[in-house]
């Protein structure tokens, strides 16, 4: 048998002025062999399963242009030219896996995958199977359930568990070759906008009880093929944006559709509990500076370099030089040029630089530190944890000593989310006071047992989980939290 491996990998922001250009999406292409080399992925799960199998694999483009703005009309149309190429110069294929995001969004088309799916379901006819893995957050449209032949969501978050749902994709492809499976897809959504950090999946938290649920009526029927509840991305504003649930049987629609609404059901009856209660910048900061002992962590929710926003807010910058905070640290700005001006300057060197606020007017304006440049860093270091885990290349990074106030400032937006960001920059964070992560959820995870408390802080931003501030144009109405029930 011969299957067609290849990605997209694209979040979209909607609310932010930038865009995913052609260029951003040339230079985050992989292609030919290399995407059969791709490691730690749903991808090299799928081909774990195609090598057991002796199938001939053969590559599509893998394009992992990242989470930025809406993509240009221009580069949406490259890559659905280059998958389809892809395809014609691949010849006959009995078999297409994806591994996609789900939150891509293009100037001209709200649904960008479900776009995709669609043409590469065009060119390969109706027979060839088309599995897809889903990243958690991703937001599902019927057309994508209708062009895929399956579409399996990763079932963890943070996400740890991409290998397995590749695998899974490869073993259904395999009882597709076989003859003995015929999967079919039903879908359901609930009207939920979920806040990013409420999609977290620990105990206690909603998505821990409706991902129970889902496998618990997943091994209930040996019919049952899968069931994934995706979270959604809210900033990707869509029609169908937020949580939905795909559930795939052996050729058994009626039970498929029947297990979907089960779950909009229970998702429904969870509906409340989605929002995060946010604290405002000055009561947080005061709350750090108040607390006793151990470390208190801020997470910037609006401004995470998770969620397309430039990573240069300075909200928590300022309060905590209006309140004079101690062993603090700000986890990162991102700031390519105030980089440049510490390095000119060199190691122990005294500069004054005006740092952050200088992509939009969202983010907070930008602030003047003063201090000393203690570290010069080439940006590479390797994270810690389980979740989101591999070597993160943030640019060249440096770290401004302000005396009791610590600033790292990178060049490229950077998810803040566990303890070797700070370490691998000479910053023990067990032995400071307070720390400013950017991040909306990973925080959470990544300084379980390190940090003492945790405070979500009401930032201002385009990743704001105050979803009334945001200009929702195309997500269907009414959906909670923008209407009420
Ligand atoms: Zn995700």
């Amino acid at each position: 048998m011969r299957v067609a491996v290849g990605g997209y990998i694209a979040a979209v922001n909607s609310f932010v002025g930038y865009r995913m250009d052609l260029e951003q999406h040339k230079r985050a292409a992989i292609t030919g062999d290399a995407v059969l080399k791709i490691g730690d992925s749903a991808t090299s799960g799928f081909l774990d399963i195609a090598k057991a199998n002796n199938w001939d694999a053969t590559p599509l483009p893998f394009i992992v242009p990242g989470v930025w703005g809406l993509v240009t009309a221009e580069a949406h149309e490259w890559v659905k030219e280059q998958f389809l190429s892809g395809l014609r110069n691949a010849g006959r294929v009995d078999g297409v896996f994806l591994q996609l995001h789900g939150t891509s969004a293009a100037e001209h088309i709200d649904d960008g995958e479900g776009d995709l799916l669609a043409a590469i379901r065009g060119a390969v006819g109706d027979k060839v199977p088309v599995i897809v893995s889903l990243d958690g957050h991703a937001n599902v449209s019927p057309l994508m359930v209708k062009s895929a032949t399956m579409l399996i969501g990763v079932k963890t978050n943070p996400h740890y568990d991409f290998v397995s749902v590749g695998q899974q994709g490869g073993r259904v492809m395999a009882g597709m070759f076989a003859e003995n499976l015929r999967p079919t897809s039903a879908w359901a959504q609930p009207d939920i906008l979920p806040s990013l950090q409420k999609l977290y999946i620990a105990p206690g938290w909603p998505m821990e009880h409706l991902m129970r649920v889902a496998r618990n009526l997943a091994v209930s029927d040996p019919r049952v093929l899968d069931v994934s509840l995706l979270g959604g991305f809210f900033c990707s504003d869509s029609y169908n944006t937020g949580l939905s649930v795909t559930v795939t049987t052996n050729n058994e629609p009626a039970l498929a559709q029947e297990i979907a609404e089960k779950m909009k059901e229970a998702c429904w009856a969870k509906r409340h509990s989605f929002q995060v209660d946010a604290v405002p910048v000055a009561e947080a900061v005061r709350e750090a500076i108040d607390t006793d002992e151990g470390l208190v962590v801020l997470g910037d929710l609006a401004d995470s370099g998770g969620a397309g926003t430039p990573g240069d807010g300075t909200a928590l910058l300022a309060e905590l030089i209006k309140q004079n905070a101690k062993s603090a640290v700000i986890g990162n700005i991102a700031d390519s040029a105030a980089v440049q001006e510490a390095v000119k300057a060199g190691i122990g060197k005294q500069v004054t630089l005006t740092v952050g606020g200088k992509t939009d007017k969202a983010h907070g304006d930008p602030v003047q530190i003063s201090g000393r440049v203690r570290v010069i860093h080439d940006g590479v270091f390797t994270a810690a944890t389980t979740f989101n885990a591999g070597t993160y290349r943030r640019g060249t990074t440096v770290v401004v000593d302000c005396g009791g106030l610590e600033v790292i400032l990178t060049s490229r937006p950077v998810l803040v989310f566990e303890p070797n960001h700070f370490r691998s920059l000479g910053i023990e964070p067990t032995q400071r006071k307070i720390i400013a992560a950017k991040s909306e959820l990973q925080h959470r995870a990544g300084f379980e047992g390190v940090a003492k408390k945790i405070i979500d802080v009401d930032t201002p931003g385009l990743a704001t989980q105050d979803f009334s501030r945001l200009p929702f144009r195309r997500i269907r109405r009414p959906v909670v939290p923008l209407d009420s029930f």
